[in-house]
């Protein structure tokens, strides 16, 4: 199995459904420590992204998720939005795109175009961990501040073992799943020091981060729809 174009489709729709079924936790889990729209947030942003990706003609999975990032950049404030959105861009941007299209069938490409070759578990590997890149280099973020990096990093090292094994993309991806879900379940006795919620200080202790939780729900979202 390739990250081929319907598997990067696939999964963006199985993120704005789980997003669209988790919304409620998210929001509670940004009620405790921040401000209550982390899944409303998402759930805006994922919707978008799926009307950005109707009648769009990808020339490959890494225009489908740049696309995706292009998408949370502009319709999502909060730290989220920027955060997940140059994350999405990331991953696009390291995908090779497997499949050059015809320029006939093609009169409103959508870039970028990489270099031609199958996406295997090697190269989703790659860039799931340029979008990980993506978010320390904005957020600023180390492992143990109680955000989002916290369930992309064991995440990515997981996926990155896993693929080094030579593991196929739905054992990679569900390696990675379990991890970030460990990774957002370890947030919980961790103080923040990033985003709103370090402005609770000690008080921040105690409560699972909303940010690692939707990271665990976007690599559960990869495990599924490689599995099926
Ligand atoms: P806001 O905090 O602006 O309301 P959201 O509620 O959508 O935005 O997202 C909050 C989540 O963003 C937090 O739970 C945390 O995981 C993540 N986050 C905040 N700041 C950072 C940062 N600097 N780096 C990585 N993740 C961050
Ligand atoms: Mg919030």
């Amino acid at each position: 199995m390739d990250f081929d174009t319907p598997l990067a489709e696939a999964w963006v729709r199985a993120i704005a459904a789980a997003v669209e079924e988790e919304q409620g936790r998210l929001t509670e889990l940004d009620s405790a420590i921040g401000d209550g729209d982390h899944g409303s947030n998402l759930q805006r942003g994922f919707s978008a992204a799926l009307a950005a990706l109707d009648g769009l003609r990808p020339a490959g999975p890494g225009a489908v998720l740049t696309k995706v990032g292009s998408t949370l950049i502009s319709k999502v404030g909060g730290a989220s939005g920027p955060l997940y959105g140059k994350a999405f861009r990331a991953i696009g941007a390291a995908l090779p795109d497997p499949a050059l299209p015809d320029p006939a069938a093609l009169p409103d490409p959508v870039g970028p175009v990489g270099p031609v070759g199958p996406v295997g578990p090697a190269a989703v590997a790659e860039a799931l961990a340029a979008g990980l890149d993506a978010v320390r280099a904005l957020g600023k973020a180390a492992p143990g501040d109680k955000t989002i990096v916290d369930a992309y990093t064991p995440a990515v090292a997981a996926f990155r073992a896993a693929a080094a094994a030579g593991a196929a993309l739905p054992e990679a991806a569900a390696a990675a799943a379990d991890a970030a879900d460990q990774g957002a379940r370890d947030t919980v006795p961790l103080q923040a020091r990033k985003g709103r919620a370090s402005y609770l200080g000690e008080r921040s202790i105690g409560h699972q981060d909303p940010g690692a939780t939707s990271t665990a729900l976007l690599f559960r979202a990869l495990a599924d729809v490689t599995a099926s």
